[in-house]
């Protein structure tokens, strides 16, 4: 079994991504237990998922010398001109959570018809070798947004997203069932093939 370690300190993303890697032989391991100081912060500025998933991944790396997998990723909205993207998950302020990042999702769209409420999960996936080689896989779950929040499970915006071709939220499937259809299994696919194409096997 080949470890990586997480750069991300989100439970509910390491899960995620876990459940789909383990499956090629790779585990994920906390980036604590790979000696990464509690205290490192990789500061998300970048304007891009791409440039902000590079960062993190290279900035991990750096503290433990390990592979390292890094994604970042958000809600993109078309009515908003596909915000809140990078600034997701301090779209109500720094001092924000889930609830008010879509309270005033919400709110920004209260008067727009639903047909116009479409909206796309992006994640970008970067997997950093202490060689210097770097993979970037990026995947992309369409759908729309409703008008309350619906369902109990997931994290962030799942309470209010409808992916295409369902009528329950992400917050409503079961964590299976989300983990076939979202941005990250669709980002971790991609990192699959990139893998594959550069002769790494199925564990
Ligand atoms: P990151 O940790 O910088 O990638 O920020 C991602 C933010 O985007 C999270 O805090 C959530 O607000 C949102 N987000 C990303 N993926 C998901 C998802 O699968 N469901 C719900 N919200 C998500």
């Amino acid at each position: 079994m080949a470890y990586i370690v997480a750069a991300s300190k989100n439970k509910h993303k390491i899960e995620e991504i876990e459940a789909i890697t383990k499956k090629y032989g790779m585990e994920v391991i906390a980036r604590d237990k790979a000696g990464v100081p509690d205290e490192l912060e990789i500061e998300e500025d970048g304007e891009t998922f791409e440039e902000n998933s590079l960062k993190k991944a290279r900035g991990i790396l750096e503290a433990c010398g390990q592979p390292t997998i890094a994604d970042d990723s958000g809600l993109m909205v078309d009515w908003l001109g596909g915000a809140p993207g990078v600034y997701s998950a301090r779209f109500a302020g720094e001092d924000g959570n889930d609830a008010k990042n879509n309270e005033k999702l919400m709110y920004l769209l209260k008067d727009v018809p639903a047909a116009e409420k479409t909206a796309r999960f992006v994640s970008v996936i970067t997997l950093a070798f202490p060689d210097g080689q770097v993979i970037v896989a990026r995947g992309e779950c369409p759908g729309r947004i409703i008008e309350e929040p619906a369902g109990e499970n997931g994290f962030g915006y799942d309470p209010l997203f409808v992916p295409n071709g369902y009528d329950r939220t992400f917050a409503q499937l079961t964590a299976e069932e989300k983990n076939q259809i979202s941005h990250r299994a669709h980002a971790l696919k991609e990192l699959e093939r990139q893998l594959k194409e550069m002769g790494y096997q199925k564990g």
